[in-house]
């Protein structure tokens, strides 16, 4: 399978090829184009071109093509799901939970209306507040959720009157670009454009001095990049970057029910999510036991191949995270205790079992690094507060959780919390009605919700002297 870019409305291919592996076999399964410096700059020229004459639609138009979008998923989402899988290696019920929730995201983005406002009205002003798009919106996305990142950012863009052109990971190009080939019956040349490469294209995108907003999501380090190279012309930016959320367990909580909503939380997608839970604080009470059950939990858990019937957890996405993966839980090994898992699989693929680990405490690697694997430091505390200023030690803040059966008590403590999601007896609770934020090196800026959308425009004032 060989998949195009789309540029300018056209398919684009290469004279060189990105291989595409499957991280369950480690084998190829697809290949797309080597993106070059003239296909950049192909893109951005196709969608400054486009812009005005986007921007110019009525909204109903634009949120109409958005919905358009969210169909051709629909109709298409077996197909894509199986695509998914065999270049991201999440189990085919998650990518098809994946294809479900863009598809509900664009939906949601379709009802959204770019709105101003009048600030004054009277004999001798009328001075009006407008939101204006801002012209061509850069994309960047990582491997995590290889189709619902771009739609975040490619709906938004959209409704606003934006035009975009999106990266994907070079690792799991695949699913987007089928998508955009799908839409490019309908969508016009060069309002959405994707170039794929070898991780050496975006600075150029973040760089171009076209480009008047990045949208990006991926790790801090790359973030502090492009938020250096987006300084030469002054561009907007909005930073999703990583986290290492922490889970607060009070003594009152009912654990096994409480062990497998903070299983579920940390080891969807393999952990290989922005918003897992990433660190359990959990009270000295309670703590064996809060082991032993998220241990029985894992223990259970059936790791291969994604597209394999009753598979539960699929490979890590790419031979460099598994690197990175296996060290951390090496590390682990010495500071703590493997309650389960901790074994990495003798065979082909990156697979690693989903490992419990305890006896760590801050300090240790696996509890102040962000493992973004299948690795779950259990941590004990004693005194509440303590656990807070713990949980705050961090130079994230992206999402955190507490749990309790006093529901008022929890509240109290999350409110103490410094990320930009922090739920209460649940974890990664999102939507496209949820304004989702980072907190410190967690990222800039807001996405989804109305907030998210406002990211997407620039507000002109109008002072008319009556
Ligand atoms: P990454 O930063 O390595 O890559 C992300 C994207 O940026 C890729 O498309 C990559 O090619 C591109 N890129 C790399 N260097 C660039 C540069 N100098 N200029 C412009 N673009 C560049 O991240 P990743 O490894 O793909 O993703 C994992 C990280 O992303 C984790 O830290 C995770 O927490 C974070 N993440 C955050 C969210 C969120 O919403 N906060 C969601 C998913 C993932």
């Amino acid at each position: 399978m060989f998949q195009k870019m789309l540029i300018n409305g056209e398919l684009v291919g290469s004279d060189s090829k990105i291989n595409v592996l499957n991280p369950a076999t480690e084998e190829v399964f697809a290949a797309v184009p080597k993106g070059t410096k003239d296909d950049i700059n192909n893109a951005v020229s196709a969608a400054k071109n486009a812009f005005p004459a986007w921007a110019a639609r009525p909204e109903s138009e634009r949120q109409g093509m958005v919905n358009q979008m969210a169909d051709v998923i629909a109709s298409n989402a077996d197909m894509l799901a199986r695509l998914m899988t065999q270049e991201q290696g999440k189990p085919l019920a998650e990518a098809m939970g994946e294809m479900a929730w863009a598809e509900g995201y664009l939906r949601h983005y379709a009802t959204l209306s770019v709105s101003g406002r009048t600030i004054q009205d009277d004999d001798d002003f009328k001075i009006q507040m407008r939101r204006v798009p801002l012209g061509v919106v850069a994309g960047i996305c990582p491997w995590n959720f290889p189709v619902l990142v771009p739609f975040w950012k490619i709906g938004p863009a959209l409704i606003s009157g934006n035009t975009i052109v999106v990266k994907p990971a070079p690792t799991t190009p695949v699913t987007i670009l089928k998508i955009l080939e799908l839409c490019n019956e309908f969508i016009p040349a060069g309002v959405v454009n994707i170039v794929t490469d070898e991780n050496d294209l975006g600075p150029l995108l973040t760089g171009h001095p076209d480009v008047a907003k990045v949208s990006f999501t991926g790790s801090t380090a790359t973030g502090k990049k492009i938020m250096s190279s987006s300084s030469g012309s002054l561009k907007r930016v909005t930073l999703e970057l990583g986290g290492n959320d922490p889970s607060i367990v009070m003594p009152d909580v009912n654990v096994p029910e409480t062990a497998a909503q903070i299983y579920g939380g940390a080891f969807l997608n393999a952990g290989q999510v922005c918003l897992a839970v990433k660190r359990a604080y959990v009270h000295e009470d309670i703590y064996d036991d809060m082991c032993d059950e998220l241990g029985k939990i894992a223990d259970a858990a059936i790791v291969g191949d994604g597209l394999e019937q009753g598979v539960t957890m699929g490979p890590i996405q790419n031979k460099a995270q598994y690197e990175l993966v296996k060290n951390l839980l090496e590390s682990a090994k010495k500071d703590g205790k493997i309650v389960s898992g901790g074994v990495v699989e003798n065979k082909s693929g990156y697979f690693i079992r989903p490992t419990i680990v305890r006896d760590v405490t801050d300090g240790d690697d696996i509890v102040d690094l962000e493992q973004f694997g299948p690795v779950l430091p259990v941590i004990k505390y004693t005194d509440l507060d303590d656990a807070v200023s713990r949980a705050n030690n961090s130079d994230y803040g992206l999402g955190a959780s507490v749990w309790s059966s006093d529901v008022d008590k929890a509240a109290d403590v999350a409110v103490q919390i410094e990320s930009g999601s922090v739920w209460v007896n649940q974890h990664i609770n999102i939507g496209p009605h949820i304004p989702m934020a980072g907190f410190k090196s967690s990222g800039i800026g807001v996405e989804q919700s109305a907030e998210g959308l406002e990211e997407y425009t620039q507000v002109q004032v109008l002072n008319i002297a009556k």
